[in-house]
């Protein structure tokens, strides 16, 4: 079996983890803060602040900007669910913003045009969340020119794009943005099992996003409303939740973030197999790579054009029963039940091709030259060949 993606896990990540349990702390000690800072200086951002998941990680940053019942968020509809729940928490709206149909991000066009009648009608919203799809960052200057000028917040779901960067900059500095959040699921770029963090440069965001993390509760004297009762004194000032990291998951972290750049150029590599072994396939549509950015390829995705010679269904099918992983990502979010009855499919042209057609080969660190081309024969194999044997 080829797994779309997997974790990558060596002797030293193991033994990190096991220093943490014969360790004083299992969680709240020394190690995620640490963690945190590895990976604020890595970004190139003033604050981390590491959670459960993205999930949470997203929730909290609608929360720390505010965003509440009657409140609308606008994010890419191919993207996973997260991306558009964590509004939903918060009690807002969601809408969408169709895809460029070359990187698969949100359109910066699409979201001008959107803005402009959302002013004429008072919708606008309150915060926008570009989705860095397969790891490519969105048009971040463009997103940020427009923010200023129509008053939204931003949220760089990064979930699949740490590593990578744009102009030359690390994804997760926030210089176009109020926060970033990238997800360490074991899927994604470096793992924690289940983790998320949060990156911002801005002091009263990161505040807020702390003691979102933990309950709402605050230790420092000068938060406090009331006076001190004594040294074992806290007070719950807001409604929080249980959202943080442990040591165990924040020292696996540490070990990974040494070989995020060796990951990324990996994967990069990896990718550009892929282009020279499918670029002169007539019926398929390799990634499109932003020359602004440097992708951490956590996806790659090849588009098949329909109606020449097989289509996405027959050749998802012929992955599936060779035992290779493919996957799709994704389903439009409007599509899901939960959410079919607030949308129009035909308000998303882009999207819904995109999604008739988009297959995710496996990458991942330590996939071979030899599984490589075995997933290339299955492309090559004809659509009407049958498997006698
Ligand atoms: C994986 C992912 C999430 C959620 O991440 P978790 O850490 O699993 O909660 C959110 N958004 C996108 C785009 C993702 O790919």
């Amino acid at each position: 079996m080829i797994p779309y993606g997997r974790q990558n896990i060596n002797e030293e990540d193991i033994e990190s983890v096991v220093n943490v349990l014969k360790s004083d702390f299992l969680t709240q000690g020394p190690i995620t803060p640490k963690f945190e800072n590895h990976i604020a200086k890595y970004c190139g951002v003033t604050h981390a602040l590491a959670v459960v998941n993205a999930t949470a990680a997203l929730h909290i940053s609608c929360l720390a900007l505010e965003v509440g019942p009657g409140d609308i968020v606008w994010t890419s509809p191919i993207s996973f669910v997260a991306s558009a729940n964590c509004a939903i928490y918060c009690g807002a709206t969601i809408d969408f913003v169709d895809i460029d149909s070359r990187t698969y991000n949100m359109s910066v066009e699409f979201l001008e045009e959107k803005l402009i009648e959302a002013k004429k009608i008072g919708k606008l919203p309150k915060v926008v969340i570009p989705v860095h799809l397969a790891g490519q960052s969105c048009d971040m200057e463009k997103i940020k020119t427009l923010s200023n000028e129509y008053g939204f917040k931003i949220i760089e779901d990064a979930s699949h794009a740490i590593g990578g960067s744009y102009k030359n900059e690390k994804i997760g500095n926030c210089k176009y943005s109020d926060i970033t959040v990238f997800s360490f699921h074991p899927v994604k770029i470096i793992t924690t099992c289940e983790g998320g963090v949060c990156t911002t440069n801005d002091q009263n965001i990161y505040n807020k996003l702390y003691k979102l993390r933990s309950h709402g509760i605050v230790r420092n004297q000068n938060e406090l409303e009331f006076k001190s009762d004594g040294l074992w004194y806290y007070e719950q000032v807001e409604l929080g939740y249980n959202f943080r990291l442990n040591d165990l998951q924040a020292a696996l972290g540490i070990n990974q973030l040494k070989r995020i750049d060796k990951f990324v150029e990996e994967r990069n590599n990896l990718a550009n197999r892929y282009n020279e072994l499918l670029r002169d396939k007539k019926d398929l549509i390799i990634p499109y790579q932003d020359q602004k950015t440097l992708s951490s390829f956590h996806l790659y995705v090849i588009r098949v054009k329909q109606n020449e010679g097989q289509d996405r269904k027959t050749l998802f099918e012929k992955f599936r029963n060779s035992g290779i992983f493919v996957n799709v990502h994704y389903i439009p979010i409007y599509r899901h039940p939960y959410y079919k009855k607030m949308f129009n499919e035909d308000d998303f042209p882009n999207a819904e091709k995109y999604y008739s057609e988009a297959i995710s080969l496996p990458i991942f660190p330590g996939l071979s030259n030899i599984q490589m081309d075995k997933i290339i024969k299955i492309i090559d194999t004809p659509a009407n060949f049958q498997n006698i044997f």
